[in-house]
């Protein structure tokens, strides 16, 4: 396939030296014609820059076959790697399910875990505060439990006015983002209504 390529490119250039020599050579009919792709969907539509282009995937690096995390949908993915690094994520035609697509989130999954703006740190912003503050995880997850607790001992809900069984509370509710994958979604849901919590609300398709 490279040396397809090479040899378009070099016949795109020599075409180029070759057409300056007139304008009627340069017509795409007589391009078309000459070239063999009468409907302009191959050869001739590539300029000699794009025949020489090559994929990102064309280097030869690891793949890995895994699936994208962020939906039930499910679709199957090919993860690059070079030297321990991701160096893209497509989808993977071999997959029944999605055979080779992607959605828009799933087709940005590298940048989850290559993107600059992945925060490592717990950020913080208290009440009417107008600064974020940095946390230690233990910090930040001893201060979320102790609020729960209190919130949902404040907030319980044994039974109705009539007497039928809630054993519920309204005080927490939960809204999932688009980030949160699969295996979260579970834990996130499997957490909140084993608390009581009945709010329990994700973007995605799980
Ligand atoms: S987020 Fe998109 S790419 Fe990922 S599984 Fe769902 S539909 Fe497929």
């Amino acid at each position: 396939m490279g040396a397809d390529r090479g040899s378009e490119a070099n016949e795109l250039s020599a075409g180029g030296r070759e057409d300056r020599g007139g304008l009627a050579a340069r017509w795409p009919l007589v391009q078309q014609l000459r070239r063999r792709d009468p409907a302009a969907l191959g050869r001739v539509a590539r300029s000699a820059r794009s025949a020489a282009l090559r994929p990102r995937t064309a280097e030869p690096v690891h793949v890995v076959r895994s699936v994208c995390p962020y939906c039930a949908v499910g679709c199957g993915q090919r993860v690059y790697v070079r030297d321990g690094e991701i160096t893209q994520i497509e989808g993977d035609p071999d997959s029944p399910v999605s055979r080779g697509r992607l959605c828009p989130k799933g087709a940005a999954t590298k940048s989850l875990v290559t993107g600059p703006l992945r925060e490592y740190r717990v950020k913080y912003r208290r009440p009417y505060g107008a600064r974020w503050e940095e946390l230690s995880l233990d910090e930040a997850m001893d201060m979320i439990a102790d609020r729960i607790i209190a919130t949902r001992a404040e907030t319980w809900e044994d039974a109705d006015e009539d007497g039928r069984t809630l054993r519920r509370s309204l005080g927490v509710a939960n809204l999932g983002g688009a980030t949160l994958d699969n295996e979260e979604n579970y834990c996130i849901k499997k957490l909140m209504t084993s608390l009581g919590f009945v709010q329990v609300e994700n973007q995605a398709r799980i």
